[in-house]
């Protein structure tokens, strides 16, 4: 067999290594990636020795801290008993154990716990659902898929098509699976042209009127509730959210709440739909499901949609299943993660970094180069005028350089600086990212 030369030398070897293709990064022109050795707390530790502060949660999974030793010990006694089994046919007592334990938690009516390994698959599950309920049920003429404008639910191809059209999605516009578009409500860029204290959510008057004329051939309406992650960190009013669940119930259709960025308290409530009392048909998590530790995903089913998949037809069976189904060692390390909910003050911490976010973001917003500010939860974000919602708008990667000689990890979506820390960051550590936030607005052009 050809080979592509000779393996280097462990010892010497460099960790942008050739082999490696990173995603999200420009090969030609990114600075290196940061060689990362360790983890700990709200901290990583390069291989150089310096440290950065992990402001981001590492792409918004760690949730109590990196290499937490509860979890991290967790992992390994599952890992000495039983580290992976087939899941269809087998089951095993972490996966029915965090199945029940999540649906003690969940919204009401989400009684069936469907595994896979990451947000996007919770997606693309929850889409598979809906459609095959309806087609379950007799009505196969329910196809359509309504999301929402700046929306992000990953990047496989029925996640990415429900995906805003955006530079990420541009290569495969041909192979983009059709769906219908709705207003979200980003009240800084308002698509009625209206200001959120005058407005009566006129955005929501898309959806109502889509509905209203095809709600019959609709399957679902699929939204991340009340923020908007990777489109930007929109902030919705939980009003719309309530809106949108109305027309939802008005017309039969089913909603679906990608909380893969929103759940496990990142809002301020376990859950985003909590906050606004809205209980959805199908409900994708995944990120801190594990407390970052491990890819593990979650749809969670209502028992209606699960009824309609009771038969004894062998066509009604739901046809999908990944090899790492409900791995033993993904199940151990969310367990571990929802035993540190009960039995610290994960809440406590939660409320206090939303408490410094509030105290620093009032002072940046009448900064003259801000646009927006806004606040839900852990999550804080400044929009500057000037990136112009443009993921690639050159100020991004500036600012980010400009973060990590500070030894600060964050990654602004183009204009859009955002802050979502792990829950066990210290209010001095986060006013130290806000001080070197503050600053980059005066130096960095
Ligand atoms: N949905 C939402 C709301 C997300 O924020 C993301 C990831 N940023 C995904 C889905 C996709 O998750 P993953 O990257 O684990 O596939």
């Amino acid at each position: 067999m050809r080979q592509n030369g000779p393996m280097p030398d462990e010892a010497t070897l460099t960790l942008d290594a050739r082999a490696v293709w990173h995603p999200y990064t420009q090969m030609l022109t990114a600075a290196p990636p940061l060689a990362i050795a360790r983890g700990s707390g709200a901290w990583l530790i390069a291989e150089d020795g310096r440290r950065y502060l992990d402001a981001i949660s590492s792409w918004w999974v760690t949730l109590h801290g990196h290499a937490e030793p509860r979890i991290a010990a967790a992992i390994g006694r599952q890992a000495a008993e039983l580290e992976q089994v087939i899941f269809a046919g087998c089951a095993h007592r972490p996966a029915a154990l965090l199945a029940e334990r999540l649906r003690s938690r969940l919204p009401r009516g989400l009684e069936r716990i469907f595994f896979s390994d990451n947000g996007s698959t919770a997606v693309e599950v929850a889409i598979k659902l809906a459609l095959q309920y309806w087609h379950n049920l007799g009505q196969p003429q329910r196809q359509k898929i309504v999301t929402l404008e700046h929306a992000y639910h990953g990047d496989t191809f029925a996640a990415m098509s429900a995906s805003a059209e955006s530079h990420f999605t541009a290569p495969f516009a041909a192979w983009r699976l059709p769906v219908e578009r709705a207003h979200a409500a980003y009240c800084y860029r308002c698509p009625a042209g209206l200001k959120r204290e005058h407005c009566a959510l006129e955005c929501l008057s898309r959806l109502e009127t889509l509905l209203a004329a095809t709600g019959e051939d609709v399957a679902a309406v699929l939204v991340e509730p009340l923020l908007q992650g990777a489109g930007g960190m929109i902030v919705h009013p939980v009003e719309f959210l309530q809106g949108v669940k109305r027309l939802c119930d008005r017309q039969g259709v089913l909603l679906i709440a990608d909380e893969v960025l929103t759940g496990f308290g990142r809002t301020g409530a376990m859950f985003a739909c909590e906050l606004a009392g809205v209980a959805p048909d199908l409900l994708c998590l995944s990120k801190g499901l594990t407390g970052g530790f491990l890819p593990m995903a979650v749809t969670a089913a209502s028992a209606k949609i699960y009824d309609a998949f009771l038969s004894r037809d062998r066509r009604k069976t739901f046809f999908h299943g990944h090899s790492y189904t409900a791995n033993p060692l993904g199940c151990a390390a969310a367990l571990a993660s929802l035993d540190i909910f009960d039995s610290e003050p994960v809440f406590e911490r939660i409320a206090r970094i939303a408490a410094v976010h509030a105290e620093r973001l009032p002072a940046l917003a009448a900064h003259p180069r801000a646009g927006d500010a806004r606040q839900i939860g852990t999550m804080a974000a400044l929009e500057l005028a000037e990136g112009e919602g443009d993921y690639l708008a050159g100020i991004g990667p500036r600012l980010q350089a400009f973060y990590l000689e500070r030894g600060i990890l964050l990654r602004p979506l183009g204009g859009v600086i955002y802050v979502l820390p792990p829950y066990c960051i210290t209010p001095e550590e986060l006013h130290r990212v806000w001080d070197a936030i503050a600053e980059s607005l005066e130096r960095v052009a």
